[in-house]
């Protein structure tokens, strides 16, 4: 089993579970478990919570207790929580690893700020092995193909708050370091009614919200009389767990700092 002591935020949600699963997978320890105050989740066991064997950890609501004594905060929950687990992480030297998506700017710069006061932050609107290459497929294919258009397209569960989704966003900024361009200088995340043209060199997002599905993204590059699509399919949310587990014992031994899974990966070497 792992050294590094793992307290799981989010507990009683779909990915929280998830990571219960993947933890007690990888040998790992799950020290601990928390969700917000008035879930129906507090007082349960997590592992029974995860529908695998009692694990003799109750999830709590009270976060200065869940993170006492642990290493690794690994959190899939909501944009404000996930900034004040950011700050705990910095002020007591921890590792958070944070799947969470839909942050705003302001949201994002916070993290980035508790990273640099001494956390280990590892941040990923993808936690997939899958996502994380496709993604360097992105980059390499927008550069080589500049007069090509860029259009990311994706579909999640009809629970999903937040669009376009943190992988799209992802795959786009992948396509925006490929054209040497600021994602938000050249993204149009809505259309409707007369939208004139397409503005050459623009990526754009669309989404789609139904049913139970896991995440389907693709990213088209549609050329004169050619088309290109890359794509990727989860089927299990098992895939971002594993990954999200895999980074907090990556973490261990790294500096304070704001890290990703490509770091993660060895995919930046
Ligand atoms: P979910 O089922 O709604 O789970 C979120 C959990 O966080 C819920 O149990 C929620 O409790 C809890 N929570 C809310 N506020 C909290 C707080 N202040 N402290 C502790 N727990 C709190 O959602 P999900 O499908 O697991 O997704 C969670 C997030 O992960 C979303 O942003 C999603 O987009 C993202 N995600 C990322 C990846 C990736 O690879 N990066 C993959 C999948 C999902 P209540 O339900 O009681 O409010």
């Amino acid at each position: 089993m792992s050294d590094v002591k793992i307290a799981v935020a989010g507990a009683g949600g779909r990915m929280g579970a998830a990571v219960i699963r993947a933890a007690q997978i990888a040998g790992a320890s799950v020290h601990s478990a928390f969700d917000r105050h008035g879930s129906a989740a507090i007082g349960k066991d997590a592992g029974t919570l995860a529908g695998t064997d009692a694990l003799g950890v109750a999830v709590v609501d009270d976060i200065a207790t869940a993170l006492a004594g642990a290493d690794a905060i690994i959190d899939f929950t909501v944009p404000s929580a996930s900034v004040m687990l950011a700050r705990h992480a910095a002020e007591h030297g921890l590792i958070h690893i944070c799947g969470t998506t839909g942050f705003t700017p302001g949201e994002s710069d916070e993290i980035a700020a508790a990273a640099r006061a001494g956390a280990r932050i590892v941040k990923s609107g993808n936690f997939s092995l899958g996502v994380n290459l496709l993604a360097g497929l992105v980059r390499q294919a927008a550069k080589a193909l500049p007069g090509f258009d860029i259009e990311i397209l994706e579909m999640h569960h009809n629970r999903k708050v937040d669009a376009p989704s943190g992988t799209a966003l992802l795959l786009g900024q992948a396509a925006a370091e490929g054209r040497a361009v600021a994602l938000d200088d050249v993204s149009v995340r809505v259309r409707d009614g007369h939208t004139g043209p397409r503005e050459p060199g623009t990526i754009g997002f669309a989404t789609l919200r139904g049913g139970t599905v896991v995440g389907e993204h693709s990213v088209i590059l549609a050329g004169d009389r050619e088309m290109i699509t890359l794509s990727h399919r989860a089927d299990d949310r098992a895939i971002f767990a594993n990954g999200a587990v895999r980074a907090a014992l990556w973490a261990a031994d790294k500096p304070a700092g704001l890290y990703d899974m490509a770091d993660v990966l060895g995919l930046k070497d």
